[in-house]
């Protein structure tokens, strides 16, 4: 295809990604799923951007922020530097591992992997915890800010990573920004990604508007039972949907560079949980019509129980009996009673469709997939 020919079709690919051109040598119309124009030609991470004096802004900005703690709904309000609060972590990070990761997507590991930075604890609790023994158990090694931004550098100089994921970071979110402008004084030049649960505040994402190029939220639970349940947290779907606006209206939808690796924008993963798929088609519908149909979706079918899920009952007896209909014990029957049994198990084939057919029937198009076209999602 000419070059003009190319660049038309991108163009108007923007109102109809589906497009159907007609080629002088087809006998009939070809779809060719061009994608809206979500290439880059080049890139410069945001936070090379923004000016000397918005920088030193958000410095003072994030040493109010740990003095006064409101950097997620818990809002605790504590002094960080003198004691801590939900998240049980204070003014200077813990970190439990740094190191080029290849568990993430195909986008955002490339070929040399992600520069990840595991942080210890975490402002959620979710039974069933996917991560933790790092999330939970505060293992780890403390850092200040600048010690941070060293490490970034020497994931960019020695692991040659794409970028640099901060996972778990919203409980740690001034220390994120002032190393973050430590490090591109030192020559970071990676885009940084944001690696969240969602249950951000909105003055967390204020600090790190200009500094994040990628977010990759989790939309976990739809109900507020279930994130009180599950997350041990109240209004956990209301703290992500108002996040997530938020993120997206700082840096779109997801952009790529011609070598396939996301620079810039949103991509959103829900984890289907067994039993949960209801609560996950409410959450893609909400996402297609209150984000964007261009939401580039990671639909995830690698829940495990772990954590608290599975685990005998906490009960002064060692093993229960299990009853029969009539209330009398099963005759030479005993049986553990475990926690979380609801969700002790994988999700299951039927579930995971459902909420992919919901997503797709809601408009979202660029799954993080095989495109069912044989092109790219890009
Ligand atoms: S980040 Fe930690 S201290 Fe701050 S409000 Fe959240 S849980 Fe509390």
């Amino acid at each position: 295809m000419d070059r003009s020919l190319c660049l038309q079709s991108f163009r108007l690919s923007r109102f109809n990604p589906r497009l159907t051109v007609w080629r002088p040598s087809s006998p009939s119309p070809r779809l060719l799923h061009l994608a809206p124009p979500f290439l880059l030609d080049d890139y410069v991470p945001r936070y090379h951007l923004i000016s000397s004096v918005d920088a030193a802004r958000k410095r003072s900005d994030a040493y109010a922020h740990l003095r006064n703690c409101n950097l997620c709904p818990r809002l605790c309000g504590v002094n960080r530097f003198e004691k801590t609060g939900v998240c049980l972590i204070g003014a200077d990070v813990k970190v439990n591992v740094i190191a080029p990761h290849f568990g993430e997507e195909p986008c955002i590991q490339g070929h040399n992997g992600s520069g990840s930075v595991f942080f210890s604890g975490c402002n959620l609790r979710c039974v069933f915890c996917q991560n933790h023994d790092i999330a939970h158990e505060r293992k780890g090694f403390d850092l200040t800010p600048e010690q941070l931004a060293e490490w970034y550098l020497k994931l960019q100089e020695v692991g040659k990573v794409h970028n640099i994921n901060l996972i778990t970071p919203e409980h740690v979110v001034p220390q994120v920004a002032l190393s973050i402008l430590h490090a591109r004084e030192l020559g970071l030049k990676l885009p940084i990604i944001y690696n969240t649960s969602s249950f951000d505040s909105p003055e967390s994402l204020g600090l790190l508007n200009g500094l994040i190029d990628i977010y990759l939220p989790d939309f976990k639970v739809w109900k507020n039972a279930t994130s009180r349940r599950l997350l041990k947290a109240d209004n956990y779907a209301k703290a992500a949907m108002e996040s997530i606006k938020v993120m997206h209206s700082q840096v779109g939808d997801l952009c790529f560079t011609a070598d396939g690796l996301a620079k810039k924008g949103i991509l959103v993963r829900h984890l289907v949980m067994p039993g949960k798929d209801d609560e996950g088609r409410e959450i893609v519908r909400w996402l297609a019509k209150n984000v964007s149909k261009d939401l580039f979706m990671h639909v995830m079918e690698q829940y495990h129980p772990d954590a608290h899920v599975g685990k005998p009952k906490r009960t002064t007896k060692t093993h229960l009996q299990v009853e029969e209909p009539g209330g009398n014990p099963a005759p030479g029957e005993v049986k553990e009673k475990i926690r979380y049994d609801d969700i002790n198990r994988p999700v299951s084939q039927a579930e995971m469709s459902s909420v992919k057919y919901a997503a797709q029937q809601a408009g979202l198009w660029r799954f993080n997939e095989v495109a069912e076209h044989g092109g790219f999602n890009i």
